[in-house]
């Protein structure tokens, strides 16, 4: 079912949703402030308009309540972000996704309502961090608090070994969910599966648990 967006605020990230989510044929309804970013968009979103969205009649008078997920990404101006994501919870906009600056942040903005908080350079930073520890590791995502999946390559130290060998289960308290080889995916791998240096193992783990795993095996 096709949904009708909003994205309030045209930075670098909100750009980005903006852009994707038009590439992708949705309707957007794009909004910022700033008369030089909303020209950027004129082309690109549905309809691009100039508008201070902390103003509450504005918003009414662009239709936002007929909109089933609105964004909101203004990073710096913590106030202005606040005070959007607060009207459109009295609005009872159907989805709202609010990009947070800071962890004081988002905590607000789960308390006042958002239905999902991202924080892009936080998650990216971690991502990049787990990336450049070693080649091998190649993605990271965060489960929760303590719990996370990455993706890596078996490399040297795992070659020619099965998981039997290896003993990952209980060394390192991580399960290998899936191992993906060329273009196939085993998402049940047998515990005598032999793993090629270019086999990418997706492990699931507590964090301290992957950590040692990576440590060692990565
Ligand atoms: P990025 O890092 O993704 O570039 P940011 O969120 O850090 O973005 P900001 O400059 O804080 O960058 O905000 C993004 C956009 O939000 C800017 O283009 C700005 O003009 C717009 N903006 C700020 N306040 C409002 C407001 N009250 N109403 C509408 N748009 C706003
Ligand atoms: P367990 O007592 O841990 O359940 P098991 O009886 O299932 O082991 P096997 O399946 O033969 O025995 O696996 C032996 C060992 O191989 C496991 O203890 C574990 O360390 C490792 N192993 C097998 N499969 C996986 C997997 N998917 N992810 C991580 N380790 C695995
Ligand atoms: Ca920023």
């Amino acid at each position: 079912m096709k949904q009708d967006y909003a994205v309030i605020g045209l930075g670098r990230f909100g750009g980005s949703v903006c852009r994707e989510l038009s590439m992708e044929g949705m309707d957007v309804l794009a909004i910022d402030i700033d008369e030089e970013k909303v020209n950027e968009f004129k082309n690109i979103a549905s309809y691009a308009v100039i508008a201070d969205s902390t103003d509450e009649a504005t918003l009414k008078e662009l239709g936002i309540k007929n909109i089933d997920h609105v964004i909101v990404s203004i990073g710096d101006n913590i106030q202005a972000s606040i005070l959007t994501t607060v009207i459109l919870t009295d609005l009872e906009i159907k989805k709202i996704t609010v990009k947070a600056q800071s962890d004081y942040h988002e905590k607000i903005l789960n308390k006042i309502g958002a239905d999902q908080v991202v924080h892009p350079e936080r998650d990216m930073g971690k991502r990049i961090a787990h990336s450049v520890i070693s080649n091998n590791i190649l993605d990271y995502l965060e489960l929760s608090d303590e719990h996370s999946i990455v993706e890596v390559k078996a490399g040297k130290k795992m070659q020619g070994k099965t998981l039997v060998d290896l003993d990952i289960r209980a060394n390192y308290g991580c399960n290998v969910v899936a191992i993906k080889q060329e273009n196939e995916i085993n998402v049940s791998p047998s515990a005598d599966e032999v793993l090629r240096e270019d086999d990418i193992l997706i492990v699931i783990g507590a964090d301290k648990d992957i950590s040692r795993f990576e440590k060692h095996l990565v």
